[in-house]
């Protein structure tokens, strides 16, 4: 299964994408934990990549794009993968087609998880105070929604246009979620 999850900052991707990937035995790639983990190590990507990130901003597409080809080109992800994070941008939509079509596969499904916008801030802010991220003060929050809406919401159209969307409801408890995307998930056939 190629899959990917979709939603605004705040949506519960990371949750579900885990529980997704376990799933259909593929690994959840997050681009956001990717990044994270670069920035903790204080490695080069990391310290480019934390402008951008403390700011609300999205990093710049060459970085991003290389960082997702080198990470789907190994081993564990050669029979698929759920990416979490990415793509961000149309520019990175163009990057992906050309990752996936060089493998022989395509896409099967684009999860989207549709939240209320003031109810994803609220959860914003919870989770700053347990994990005191740095990109979690509100000022940020609403640029990180700002952007979200500009770059990433019209890339549903365009998989809409594919075919490619299933449409979950993302408000509600965890496990109640999850059981609805599972059953959406279920009607899409694997390449
Ligand atoms: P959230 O889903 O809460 O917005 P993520 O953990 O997915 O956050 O990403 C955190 C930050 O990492 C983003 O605000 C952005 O700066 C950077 N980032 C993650 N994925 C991408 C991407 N595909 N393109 C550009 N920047 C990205």
């Amino acid at each position: 299964m190629r899959l990917l999850i979709m939603g605004p900052p705040g949506a519960g991707k990371g949750t579900q994408a885990k529980a997704v990937a376990d799933h259909f035995g593929v690994p959840a790639i997050s681009t956001g934990d990717i990044f994270r983990a670069n920035v903790g190590q204080g490695t080069p990507l990391g310290v480019e990549a934390k402008r951008y990130m403390d700011a609300g901003e999205y990093v710049p597409d060459e970085v991003t794009n290389k960082m997702v080809r080198d990470r789907i080109a190994e081993p564990d992800a050669e029979k698929g993968f759920l990416l979490d994070g990415y793509p961000r941008t149309l520019a990175q939509v163009t990057e992906l087609d050309a990752m996936i079509d060089a493998t022989g596969h395509r896409l099967d499904a684009v999860l989207c998880l549709t939240v209320d916008r003031e109810a994803v801030v609220g959860r914003l802010l919870k989770r700053a105070q347990i994990e005191g991220r740095a990109d979690d003060t509100e000022d940020v929050i609403r640029r990180r929604l700002e952007v979200y809406a500009e770059e990433t919401e019209p890339l549903i159209e365009v998989y809409g246009e594919r075919g490619l969307v299933v449409s979950v409801d993302g408000m509600g408890e965890v496990e109640e979620v999850q059981q609805r995307i599972f059953d959406a998930l279920d009607d899409v056939p694997e390449s």
